[in-house]
């Protein structure tokens, strides 16, 4: 834990360029590990055990992962830019790093953060389904069959205002470092989840957390309804919560015309 305050207190006397620097690489990295692990896994590895199955089995669209890529390279560039803010906060006084969290204290705070992320993640996703911002979004609903690429596939405006999500918290409590470090990791890994086109526990119902990729995979399929991230309490809250049968015509028809191409063959 000492290591983390430490570390916490040393990106707060950065340099502005460096704590940019810092920030972009450190978005660089887990995008790399945690997307392109989960590429594997469910490319390669889950499929080879036979543990779990491919939600939609539509190819993907030519070029979809070379644009996922390009896009989240964007993206990951507004949050390494942006990142600077949480350090300007620092550097103003605005907000504090504690210095003493204990373990149990860091395991609330990464809590209360990703519930807010859920909150965050839903208003924001629902703004950017209304008319005015609807173009920006559409950048992330070009992958209508998701990829773990897509997780940071955004319009740069998109990925703004995803990005600024931890910064209403820090002004209202003093953070430790480690919990603020673990919500982009927390986030980008379960956001995985959601992504991965993969069934990983199909065991559990449509509504447990486990089966996000389930209820995004029917975001992505239908457009309309299912917005939150991780957890769905905000859907069944605010009544947005898509049928899980909802994309079931769709799949339909495509593996009919699959029959009936290969009957032509
Ligand atoms: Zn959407
Ligand atoms: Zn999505």
């Amino acid at each position: 834990m000492d290591a983390f305050v430490a570390l916490g207190n040393a990106y707060a006397t950065l340099p502005a360029h460096l704590a940019v620097a810092w920030g972009t690489a450190f978005f660089a990295a887990i995008y790399l590990l945690l997307c392109g692990g989960n590429w594997l896994l469910t490319q390669y590895l889950l499929p080879a055990l036979g543990w779990g199955h491919r939600i939609d089995p539509r190819p993907l669209r030519p070029g979809q992962l070379r644009r996922e890529i390009g896009w989240s390279s964007v993206s990951i560039l507004v949050f390494g830019i942006g990142s600077v803010l949480v350090w300007w906060f620092l550097q103003r006084g605005w907000a504090r790093l504690a210095q003493d969290a204990g373990p149990l204290r860091i395991a609330a705070e990464i809590a209360v953060l990703l519930v807010w992320n859920d909150i965050h993640f839903y208003a924001n996703h629902r703004l950017l389904h209304t008319r005015p911002l609807r173009r920006y979004h559409q950048h992330h609903h070009q992958s209508q069959v998701t990829t773990p690429f897509a997780t940071y596939s955004f319009h740069p405006l998109e990925a703004a205002l995803l990005g600024n999500v931890i910064l209403l918290p820090m002004l209202l409590h003093d953070f430790s470092f480690l919990a603020l470090l673990s919500l982009p990791v927390a986030s980008l890994l379960l956001n995985n989840l959601g992504h991965g086109n993969y069934d990983y526990a199909p065991r559990v119902g449509n509504d447990h957390w486990l089966a996000a990729s389930r209820r995004h995979h029917l975001h992505h399929a239908c457009y309309h309804g299912n917005y939150g991230f991780l957890f769905n309490f905000m859907d069944r809250w605010l009544g947005t919560r898509l049928p899980d049968d909802a994309a079931d015509a769709q799949l339909r028809a495509y593996r009919r015309r699959q029959g009936s191409g290969a009957a032509v063959r």
